[in-house]
C-alpha cells in the first residue's frame, strides 16, 4: 500500500547519494543520511506509542534534524504539528491541547516547563534542540535506518498548521496529503525547479512559506537546499553565489537592498527571487530590478491553502500584484454580502477552491462553516480585485477594511500614497472608534533613516489626491510597525493601541 506523500515527496530519494541539505559550515547531508535519520525517528515514534492520525506537536528550533522529523512524521502516517519557537508555555497549552497531540518534541531548555503541560494533557514529551542533539536523537541512535512505511490515502491527514494569528486567535488547519502534494507539484513546473536548483532557504520551518513551499517544492524537483538556521544578511552575501533560487518574505529583500554589497554580480547565479507572506511594495520591487536586474516574482497563499496564486515565471511579473491563479486553482471575487462574483476589476472578497483547500480548522466546525463554503470555496478574508489583465491585486484584509461614516475605505489605497511621500519609508492606515463616523482613519508612518517626514505637506498631498472621507484624521510617528515573526504588520495591535483616539 502506498503513502503519497511520503512517496512522492520523500521515498523516492531513499537512494540517492545527492546533496539534499547544505549547511553553513561547509558540510552537507545527502537524501539517503536524511532519509536514515527520518526513518530512525519514525522507529522513535511508534515506539512512543504514536498511531497514524496522532499528532505530534514540535516546538523545535530550524534543524535538518527538525526537518527530518517532518519527514518522520509523513512516514509513519503522524499528523505533524510545528509550532512557532516564539510562543511562551502558556501558548503551547493552548496548542497542545487544542490538537489532542499526544507527544510534545521541545528544545530542553523548555522541557522543564513543558512537562507540566504535556503530562497534564496526558501526551508525552521528548527533546530535540537546535544542535541535533536530544532524548529524540538518543533514542533515534540505535534504531535501524530503514522503517516499513504506513500506508495512508491521499485524503488522510498530513499537517496542522496553525494560522500566524495576525487577525486573531491561531486556527488549527487541517491539511492533507493531497492538499500537500497537489501544491508542491504545480509550482514546480510553475517555477521550473529541476534537480539542479539549489535553494537558499533562511525561513522558519513552523510555517507554510519555509515549511511547505520551499521544503516540498525542493522534494518533488530533487532539488537541494542551502540551510540556514534563519535570516542573517553576511550569510546571505556569502551563500547567495552558490543558490540558483531564493525565497523570502519582503523584509529579505528590503534587508538586502539596505546592504551595499548586495549587488548585481552577487546576484548573478540566482535564477528566481520569489517573495510571499506579506505584500511586496512596488518600491521594493522596483528598487531590487534597478539593483540586480531581476524581476522579483511575488505570489499569494496562505496557511489553509498552500499558494493560490502566482506572478508569471515567463511573461510579465507584475510589480503591486500576485499574479493568476495557479493552474488547478479557481479563484474568484464576490460581494461580502451576498457572495456573488462581482463585476470585473471591482474590489471583493477574494475566495478560491481547488486540490489546495484545507479540511477545515479542527476542532471549529463554526468558524469552519463560515469560511468553507459548501461548494468548496474557501473565503480567504482578504481583499482583492483582477485587473483587465488579469492580475490579481491583493488590496488589504476583510478586518483591516475601514467603514467611516458608511464609506467603505481600503488602506492600501492611502498606505500607497503616504509611501510615495518624501522621507517616508512605509504605513500602516487603519480605522480607530469614532464618534461621529464610526470610524475613522489613523495612519501611521515609519519615517526613511536619518528622514523627518514633512507631516503638514503630506497631509495636504492627502487632502488633494484622496477624497474627504479617506484623509487620515492623525499621522502618527513611529520608528518601527508593530510586526510578527512572519514579517506581517500587525495592525490589530497598532488598533488596539489608539483606540481610543477619538473617544
Ligand atoms: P491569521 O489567519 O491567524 O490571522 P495570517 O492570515 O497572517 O494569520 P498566514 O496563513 O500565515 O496567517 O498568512 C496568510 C495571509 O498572508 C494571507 O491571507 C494574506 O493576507 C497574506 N499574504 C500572503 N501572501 C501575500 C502577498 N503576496 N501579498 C499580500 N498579502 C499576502
Ligand atoms: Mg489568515
Amino acid at each position: 500500500m502506498a503513502n503519497p506523500l511520503y512517496d512522492r515527496l520523500f521515498g523516492r530519494h531513499a537512494q540517492s547519494t545527492r546533496p539534499f541539505l547544505h549547511l553553513q559550515d561547509g558540510g552537507a547531508i545527502s537524501y539517503q543520511d536524511f532519509l536514515e535519520m527520518a526513518s530512525r525517528f519514525a522507529h522513535v515514534l511508534t515506539q512512543a506509542g504514536l498511531k497514524p492520525g496522532d499528532r505530534l506537536a514540535a516546538q523545535v528550533e530550524k534543524s535538518p534534524e527538525a526537518l527530518a522529523l517532518y519527514a518522520a512524521c509523513a512516514q509513519a502516517g503522524v499528523v505533524f504539528l510545528p509550532l512557532n519557537t516564539a510562543y511562551t508555555v502558556d501558548e503551547l497549552h493552548y496548542f497542545i491541547e487544542n490538537s489532542g497531540a499526544r507527544l510534545v518534541v521541545c528544545d530542553q531548555t523548555s522541557r522543564s516547563a513543558l512537562t507540566d503541560v504535556a503530562t497534564s494533557l496526558g501526551a508525552g514529551i521528548e527533546t530535540l534542540n537546535g544542535d541535533g542533539s536530544g532524548s529524540l536523537a538518543e533514542k533515534a541512535l540505535t534504531m535501524p535506518a530503514e522503517f516499513q512505511t504506513v500506508p495512508r490515502a491521499i485524503d488522510d491527514l498530513a499537517a496542522f498548521l496553525y494560522t500566524s494569528g495576525t487577525t486573531g486567535r491561531s486556527k488549527g488547519a487541517m491539511l492533507t496529503q493531497g492538499n500537500l502534494l497537489s501544491n508542491a507539484e504545480v509550482l514546480v513546473s510553475e517555477w521550473r525547479f529541476t534537480q539542479d536548483d539549489v535553494l537558499l532557504h533562511a525561513l522558519p520551518i513552523f510555517h507554510t512559506h519555509g515549511l511547505f513551499v520551499a521544503t516540498n517544492v525542493s522534494l518533488a524537483a530533487g532539488s537541494s537546499m542551502i540551510f540556514l538556521p534563519r535570516f542573517d544578511v553576511e550569510r546571505i552575501l556569502a551563500l547567495l553565489p552558490k543558490a540558483t533560487a531564493m525565497m523570502g518574505v519582503p523584509t529579505f529583500y528590503t534587508r538586502l537592498l539596505d546592504e551595499p554589497r548586495f549587488t548585481r554580480e552577487l546576484a548573478s547565479h540566482v535564477r528566481l527571487f520569489i517573495s510571499g507572506s506579506a505584500p511586496l511594495l512596488a518600491e521594493t520591487h522596483a528598487q531590487f530590478e534597478a539593483r540586480t536586474g531581476h524581476r522579483i516574482l511575488e505570489r499569494y497563499g496562505m496557511t489553509e491553502t498552500n499558494m493560490n496564486t502566482s506572478n508569471p515565471y515567463d511573461g510579465e511579473r507584475r510589480a503591486g500584484t500576485v499574479g493568476f491563479a495557479l493552474p488547478g486553482v479557481e479563484l474568484k471575487i464576490t460581494d461580502p454580502a451576498t457572495g456573488e462574483t462581482i463585476e470585473q476589476g471591482e474590489v471583493g472578497q477574494i475566495e478560491v477552491r481547488g486540490p489546495n483547500v484545507f479540511k477545515g480548522y479542527w476542532q471549529m466546525p463554526e468558524k469552519t462553516a463560515a469560511e468553507l463554503r459548501p461548494d468548496g470555496f474557501f473565503i480567504t478574508g482578504d481583499l482583492g480585485r483582477i485587473d483587465a489583465d488579469g492580475y490579481v491585486h491583493i488590496v488589504g484584509r476583510n478586518k483591516d477594511l475601514i467603514i467611516s461614516g458608511g464609506y467603505n475605505i481600503y488602506p492600501k489605497e492611502i498606505e500607497q500614497l503616504l509611501d510615495e511621500q518624501p522621507g517616508v519609508l512605509e504605513s500602516a492606515v487603519i480605522g480607530v472608534p469614532h464618534p461621529d463616523f464610526g470610524e475613522t482613519v489613523l495612519a501611521v508612518l515609519v519615517p526613511k533613516p536619518g528622514k523627518t517626514p514633512d507631516l503638514e505637506a503630506i497631509d495636504a498631498a492627502a487632502r488633494k489626491s484622496l477624497a474627504r472621507f479617506k484623509h487620515p484624521r492623525k499621522l502618527i510617528v513611529l520608528d518601527q510597525l508593530p510586526r510578527n515573526t512572519m514579517g506581517k504588520v500587525q495592525k490589530n495591535v497598532l488598533r488596539e493601541r489608539y483606540a481610543d483616539m477619538f473617544r
